[in-house]
């Protein structure tokens, strides 16, 4: 690949830097489009609940095992830029709902194939643009004319949804205890407010403990902290107790310098180390006069004040992770102090029991009837660390939709049913549109048919029947028809419970038009070489604007995975 050159009299005018890969037009697109399509291809084998899983080694020899597409995107080295975009509608749509991880990838990748149908029949790439982000907002319209709207704090609604997240995924025959103890927890955080329920993600704290089984997961009414009672002289269950937050270590601040001290006697040495042990006694004194009999502290804690600390009876807990702190804080609506100077009576939080349990071999402090109700710990156990590892993931998957639901409370049903619905209703309506954008709005709906295409697929089906026989019905006026991927045959969805958020719909419909747009209208690729120039090479396989990976531009050479 050459330096772009340009000439002005004779003179070759560089434009680029030396080592810089440019690649143009149909070539560029050609690339991007394999990248991104390769990238679908990965994903799509593992979507619904007869999806296969991923076994995933990293560089160190870690196995993960999961078929949740933003953890599969995440884990895998991907080099090629376009490939990388597609990894981040994936984060992205995670952090926006949650769910549809898979999805989204599966629909872009759709998008981009029915476009490279396009563009090979000379149709312009800013044509088949416009036409699919028509297509998108009305397909958006068309999923609100069907939704179902509830009532957002149901709960056998919220547990059918939490369950449906989970049954595509390793702990599907626990998704039953599973579901029921999410809803639980979203129910018990989230918050009414004028226009329906706020729920924040953050005040459901996840713990993980691998030993025993999914079974034994469970809700806590408080929070958990992965930490044991830091002195065997302490008492290991507080009743009504007073905490108190402190992040200044419980120790004397060492000096900056190496001080030297000058002892010459005996006595000396007495009077110096009598003076620490004052000191010691004074902070933990001055928490005795504040009334805490829980302290709860960020940093470290010194063996003597230790001592004096379980001479007070008082339960504390050391190196408490911030985050934790935070929580606690807010549980408990104690004040975080950053120096004893500052506990006052006032700044003690409250909790009905702090006590220390026995997990597996660990001990952690648990802490419940807190002052604030709105803080939870789902505890996850299972017989593996991979097991619980996965489980913490669907937790977050169940979680989230549940707060979709919360917060914007339509649903509609699932099993491809409302994509195949969709597709129906857009090819009525592009014969509104005129010539070429009315091609590229007929591919976009097909493409929204990859959806129950693949779910059909995974479950061992045969395509081409289902896809017909999917059509036939819809057109008959049964929308929700769709897949029934557990028995294999394509059915009434909205009789088997599998229901799913709107706002989960919606979201992948967007980000998916979003990525397969930017793709498509990007006709130049210029990358700079690694080691090019005077400059720092960047990180291998660096972000985006370094667009590290680009050396080998022959479709698959571009992709390290
Ligand atoms: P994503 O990461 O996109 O959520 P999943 O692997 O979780 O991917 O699969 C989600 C798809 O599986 C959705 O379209 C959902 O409707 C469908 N699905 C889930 N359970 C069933 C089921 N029992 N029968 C049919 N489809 C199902
Ligand atoms: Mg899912």
């Amino acid at each position: 690949m050459s330096i772009q050159q340009g000439s002005a009299g004779g003179v070759p005018v560089l434009i680029l830097k030396e080592g810089t890969a440019q690649t143009k037009g149909r070539d560029a697109q050609k690339n991007n489009i394999t990248a991104a399509k390769l990238i679908a291809e990965i994903v799509r084998s593992s979507l619904g609940p007869r999806g296969m899983d991923k076994m995933l080694v990293d560089t160190l020899g870690d196995v993960t095992i999961t078929n949740d597409g933003a953890t599969i995107l995440k884990e895998i080295d991907v080099q090629h830029p376009a490939a990388k975009m597609m990894v981040e509608i994936s984060k992205a749509t995670d952090n926006e709902v949650g769910d549809g991880t898979t999805s989204v990838v599966v629909l872009a990748g759709a998008l981009i194939e029915k476009a490279e149908e396009l563009i090979n029949k000379d149709v312009h790439p800013t044509v088949i643009v416009d036409g699919y982000r028509k297509a998108a907002t009305k397909a958006i319209e068309v999923l609100n004319g069907i939704a179902q709207k509830i009532a957002g704090n149901e709960k056998q609604e919220l547990i059918k949804i939490a369950k449906t997240a989970m049954q595509t995924k390793l702990v599907s025959k626990e998704s039953d205890e599973l579901a029921q103890i999410v809803v639980d927890a979203a129910l018990a955080v989230s918050e009414k407010t004028d226009s329906g329920f706020r729920l924040d993600i953050d005040d459901v704290k996840v713990e993980k403990k691998a030993g025993g089984s999914l079974r034994d997961t469970k809700l806590v009414k408080g929070i958990v902290l992965d930490k044991e009672v830091v002195h065997g002289g302490m008492p290991k269950r507080i009743e009504k107790a007073k905490i108190a937050l402190i992040n200044s270590a419980l120790e004397i601040e060492k000096t900056e310098f190496d001080a030297k001290i000058n002892i010459n006697s005996p006595d000396q040495m007495k009077m110096f180390l009598e003076e620490e042990n004052r000191m010691l006694k004074s902070m933990v004194d001055k928490i005795v006069e504040c009334g805490a009999n829980v302290v709860v502290c960020q940093k470290g804690i010194d063996d003597i004040a230790q001592h004096y600390l379980a001479k007070a009876s008082i339960l504390t807990v050391r190196r408490v992770k911030e985050s934790d702190m935070t929580k606690m804080a807010r549980a408990t609506t104690a004040r975080v102090v950053n120096s004893l100077e500052d506990l006052t009576p006032k700044d003690l939080g409250s909790a009905d029991l702090v006590e220390e349990r026995k997990v597996e071999t660990d001990k952690w402090v648990f802490v419940e009837g807190a002052k604030h109700p709105k803080s939870v710990t789902i505890l996850i156990r299972g017989g593996s660390q991979r097991i619980v590892d996965e489980a913490e993931r669907s937790v977050h998957d169940a979680l989230m939709v549940s707060k979709d639901v919360l917060e914007k409370p339509a649903i509609v049903a699932g099993g491809g049913a409302p994509e195949a619905y969709t597709a129906s209703k857009l090819r009525e309506w592009t014969n509104t549109l005129s010539g070429r954008e009315q091609i590229a709005a007929e591919k976009f709906a097909e493409a929204l048919e990859v959806i129950p295409l693949s779910l059909a697929e995974n479950a061992g089906m045969d395509p081409i029947d289902t896809l017909t026989e999917l059509r036939s019905k819809q057109s008959k006026g049964s929308k929700w028809t769709g897949v029934d991927v557990r028995n294999a045959k394509v059915g009434d969805i909205s009789k088997l419970d599998i229901v799913e958020p709107l706002a989960v719909k919606e979201q992948v419909i967007k980000s998916a038009t979003e990525v397969a747009s930017m793709l498509l209208r990007i006709d130049d690729v210029i990358a700079s070489s690694k080691s090019a120039g005077g400059g720092p090479p960047g990180p291998p396989g660096g972000g985006m604007g370094g667009m590290g990976g680009m050396g080998g531009m022959g479709g698959m050479g571009g992709m390290d995975m």
